[in-house]
């Protein structure tokens, strides 16, 4: 049998379910809804976890997104750090801000490790990304012992494997 739900197949499902995740008794939402107490119970035991879980995995995709967006602009500044301390011949802050920017992009493999499960978000295709990976590459051209391990975590993040 299909969805014979009277509370799925509501107009004002939206309404109802807020109001049953809220608590409020079933008594109460029946009659404003024109619905019966049964279907409600029976909605909220059957149907109503399915779109809470659904609403919970949209919610972390938004935050994840939002902590990769923090991550992004972090390095964006530690990466202005870095071309600064370099330009002022300043060896030992510039190791420092390579250690930190080394250490955001270890968080961005962790966020892109969890965004990566979800079909729709592929960050490693976005241009900001690619001008992030391209500047930072550059710009530890002189450091080649820092390079190398800013390119190991480059190459965990874009084939996968990091964050396991
Ligand atoms: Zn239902």
């Amino acid at each position: 049998m299909p969805n014979a739900c009277s509370i799925c197949t509501h107009p004002e499902r939206a309404a109802i379910d807020s109001a049953l995740v809220a608590g409020e008794p079933n008594r109460r939402i029946a009659p404003r809804y024109g619905v019966t107490e049964t279907a409600l119970r029976r909605h909220a035991a059957n149907h109503l976890p399915a779109s809470l879980v659904q609403a919970q995995q949209a919610a972390e995709v938004v935050r994840a997104d939002s902590l990769l967006a923090q991550a992004l602009d972090l390095q964006a500044r530690a990466q202005g750090i870095l071309n600064k301390t370099e330009a002022d011949g300043n060896y030992r802050a510039a190791c420092s801000a390579i250690r930190e920017a080394r250490g955001l992009l270890e968080l961005q493999a962790r966020l892109l490790g969890e965004l990566d499960e979800r079909p729709q978000v592929n960050v490693l295709v976005l241009p900001e990304w690619q001008a992030i990976r391209g500047a930072l590459v550059a710009a530890l051209a002189p450091y080649p012992e820092a390079r190398q391990a800013v390119a190991g975590v480059l190459a965990e993040v874009e084939h996968g494997r990091a964050g396991a």
